[in-house]
C-alpha cells in the first residue's frame, strides 16, 4: 500500500527520538517493528475500522509514545531498568487495535503480555499482527474484562493490568485490580481528568484492594496535551464479590 505521507527515514529517526526524551533505547530491529505496525494498522483500518488515527505523525505520538509513557515509571516503581529485565506479566484489557499493550512488549520484549478485548475483529487482527511481528510471549484473549476477573486463570495473575481508553475510573478499577496479584499494579492512561476521576473512585479503590500510589502528569514527546498515568497498588486481595455480573461496573460504579 502507498502510503504518501510516510517517509520511514525521516519518521522513525523522529520515533526514536521521542523515545530517548522518555529514557527509551530502541535498536533498528523495533524501529522495524514499529514501522511494520504502522503499515499493517493502516492496511486493516481499510477494512476493519481499527482506529479514527492513521496519519503517521499522529498514531506516532498518540498511540505509540502515548502507549510507551508508562514505561518509565512503572521501572522506576519497581527498581527496574528501562526495559525491565524481569519477565513481568502484563495484561492490557480493552486493548483494541494493541494499545498500549503492543509498543511496550516492543519496547521492552523480555515481558509476557496478554491482549484481551471483547471484540472479535480487533481479536483478528491483534493475531495477525502479532505473528507479523515476530512477537513471543504473547497472548491473545477475546473476553470481557468483568469474566475473566472471575476465572481463576486470570483473577490475580498479573503484576501490571494496563487500560486506556476503556472506561471511567470509577469502573475501570473494578474491571483491573481483580486481575491484578497482590503487590501489582493497574497501570492506568488517563487524559486531563485524572485528578477529578481519582476523586470519583477513591472509595472504589479502597474496597478493591488497591491504594494510589502514584497519580503522575506524564509529557508525551511531541503532543501538546495533558495527560497521566496512575499507578494503584494491589495490597490487599479484592474482595470475592468483585468484579460484579450484569454490567454494574459501568451502570453503577462503587462509591
Ligand atoms: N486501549 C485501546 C482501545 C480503546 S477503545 C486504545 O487506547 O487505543 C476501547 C476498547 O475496549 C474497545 O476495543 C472495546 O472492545 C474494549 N472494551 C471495552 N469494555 C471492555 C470490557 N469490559 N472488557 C473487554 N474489553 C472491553
Amino acid at each position: 500500500m502507498v502510503l504518501p505521507d510516510f517517509d520511514p527515514q525521516t519518521h522513525l529517526a523522529e520515533l526514536q527520538a521521542g523515545c530517548q526524551a522518555l529514557g527509551i533505547p530502541l535498536d533498528t530491529q523495533q524501529l522495524a517493528q514499529f514501522e511494520l505496525y504502522y503499515r499493517e494498522l493502516v492496511e486493516w483500518n481499510e477494512k476493519f475500522n481499527l482506529t479514527a488515527i492513521t496519519d503517521y505523525t499522529d498514531v506516532q505520538t498518540k498511540h505509540f509514545l502515548d502507549s510507551l509513557v508508562a514505561l518509565p515509571l512503572v521501572a522506576n516503581e519497581l527498581g527496574e531498568s528501562i526495559p525491565p529485565t524481569r519477565p513481568l506479566h502484563l495484561l492490557d484489557v480493552g486493548t483494541g487495535a494493541g494499545f498500549p499493550g503492543i509498543p511496550l512488549k516492543i519496547a521492552a520484549p523480555r515481558l509476557k503480555v496478554t491482549l484481551m478485548d471483547g471484540t472479535g475483529k480487533k481479536i483478528i487482527f491483534l493475531r495477525e499482527i502479532v505473528a507479523k511481528l515476530g512477537l513471543t510471549q504473547v497472548e491473545v484473549v477475546q473476553g470481557r474484562a468483568e469474566e475473566l476477573g472471575n476465572d481463576p486463570g486470570y483473577r490475580g495473575q498479573f503484576d501490571l493490568v494496563t487500560a486506556r481508553a476503556v472506561a471511567a475510573l470509577n469502573t475501570l478499577v473494578e474491571y483491573l485490580l481483580p486481575l491484578v496479584r497482590r503487590g501489582g499494579y493497574a497501570v492506568i492512561y488517563k487524559g486531563a481528568s485524572a485528578p477529578q476521576e481519582f476523586i470519583e473512585a477513591r472509595k472504589a479503590i479502597d474496597l478493591l484492594g488497591g491504594e494510589m500510589e502514584r497519580l503522575a502528569p506524564v509529557k508525551v514527546p511531541f503532543l501538546d496535551e495533558q495527560r497521566y498515568v496512575l499507578l494503584i497498588k494491589k495490597q490487599k486481595p479484592t474482595p470475592e464479590r468483585f468484579p460484579r455480573g450484569q454490567g454494574l461496573p459501568r451502570k453503577k460504579p462503587l462509591g
